[in-house]
């Protein structure tokens, strides 16, 4: 039997709970111009009482870019530090966030003490909804508190109850460590950490004398965790079975999305303040919720003072895995596929490094670990003409012939499957980095 963080909207029938958003756009919209340089400039165009009554109704509105931030931002000044996207005083605003800044100059978002109860309790039901519980001892392994997984998710834990440890920060030797005299039950982490951890465990636990407590893993920062040869390895070296995925966006709210015990997709779990879209990037036209469709997700915050977000494209593609849930929640649940940012254009053809990763895991799992690095030459750089620069790590000591061998099948693999030419340099085992917070996969070569 399933309980739930906030039973009533997350068992209510996808289309009343749009309803139920709707009402409570509408009644933010123009309040929100008074409130907002960008919103008052973004919607001059818009008619005064815009009837929002579904999903549908938002198409009236223009979609706010990540770029619009960026030059709202540069207005910033004394009395709007966060610039022409602050629609709260700035004596409100109770605290600043930072995104994390990996692609160019960070922007900031504000926190009025109500934004900080939505952040907390959305971020908390995201957890409830992958199995935290009171009593649960949880490893929180971001080392930066201004970004959005650092405090925001550090109270999301406390406001269900948990045992917050926050380690982010220390060495990565001492954190794993500190899991198992802490006796941490468990841990949200990148995918690429989850990995390292499941590498060294066993041997923390000589260490330190001290038996497993980990039950529980919930995957965050970075997608890769529905990938199953990925899943399969952190079971197994971690000796669990609680594996959940989560994802969010520090624009809107830093974790929306979490797997329930379906372990097949993450549930919307921000409905009570966040309302949704699916869209088709290239023509911005709404798609329908509906199994195996594929889009863009937008976002529309109805409950943000400080800094909201309306008709926001988040840039991350995913796909619906389902519309019904064996835990009777009712909110989609998708698997995200990649990002907008992410995506190159090889020879004139879209393509996601995350799918030449998915595929080559899975073929070739148990020759090379589920990890890969894509390198471009400048952090602009789109398009390839040339073979894409790719490095893997082998499973097993390999001698030179051996490796050359390894990288032609998989450059053969990948032009096979995705008409893609990679260029594969095989690493030793461990060639990759294995960070706490948001693993690039693409790298830039600095000149
Ligand atoms: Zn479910």
């Amino acid at each position: 039997m399933a309980d739930y963080w906030n039973p009533e909207l997350e068992t209510m029938p996808w289309p009343e709970v749009e309803r139920w958003q709707a009402e409570r756009v509408a009644a933010m919209l123009p309040a929100l111009r008074q409130r907002s340089r960008l919103y008052a400039r973004l919607h001059a165009g818009v008619p005064d009482g815009l009837a929002v009554r579904g999903a549908s109704d938002l198409a009236a509105l223009p979609f706010t870019l990540k770029d619009d931030l960026r030059v709202a931002q540069l207005a910033a000044s004394e009395a709007e530090p966060l610039g022409e996207n602050q629609a709260a005083p700035r004596v409100d605003v109770v605290q600043a966030i930072s995104s994390s800044g990996t692609t160019g100059r960070p922007l900031y978002y504000g926190l009025t003490a109500r934004d900080v109860e939505v952040f907390a309790d959305a971020v908390a039901n995201v957890w409830f909804t992958a199995g935290i519980r009171k009593g649960d001892v949880v490893a929180h392994l971001v080392g930066l508190p201004m970004v959005a997984g650092g405090l925001p998710y550090a109270d999301g834990f406390r406001r269900i109850g948990a045992t917050l440890c926050w380690l982010g920060g220390f060495p990565t030797e001492r954190i794993v460590r500190e899991m198992r005299h802490l006796r941490v039950t468990a841990v949200l982490a990148t995918t690429s950490f989850a990995l390292h951890l499941a590498e060294r465990w066993d041997e923390a636990g000589r260490e330190t004398g001290i038996g497993s407590c980990l039950r529980k893993v919930l995957g965050g920062g970075e997608p890769g965790l529905a990938q199953p040869e990925l899943r399969r390895r952190i079971v197994a070296g971690l000796g669990l079975t609680h594996l959940r995925e989560t994802m969010g966006l520090g624009d809107v709210i830093p974790s929306m999305w979490g797997e329930c015990e379906q372990e097949d997709g993450m549930h919307f779990n921000a409905q009570r303040y966040v309302m949704l879209e699916l869209i088709d990037p290239d023509s911005g036209q709404a798609l329908p919720w509906r199994e195996g469709g594929t889009g863009e997700i937008v976002y529309t915050t109805f409950a943000r003072d400080a800094t909201p977000v309306v008709r926001y494209r988040s840039r991350d593609h995913a796909e619906v895995v389902a519309m019904r849930c064996a835990c009777g929640r009712t909110s989609p649940r998708i698997r995200c596929i990649g990002r907008t940012d992410d995506m190159l254009i090889y020879k004139g053809m879209n393509v996601f490094p995350t799918a030449i990763r998915d595929l080559v895991v899975d073929r070739f799992a148990g020759r090379v670990e589920p990890l890969l690095r894509l390198w471009k030459s400048s952090r602009e750089q789109v398009r390839f003409d040339d073979a894409i620069a790719v490095e893997v790590e082998a499973s097993a000591a390999l001698d030179e012939p051996q490796r050359a061998a390894l990288a032609r099948e998989i450059e053969a693999l990948v032009r096979a499957q995705l008409q893609v030419r990679i260029a594969v340099t095989v690493l030793d085992r461990g060639g990759l980095p294995r960070g706490v917070y948001k693993n690039a996969i693409v790298a830039v070569r600095e000149p």
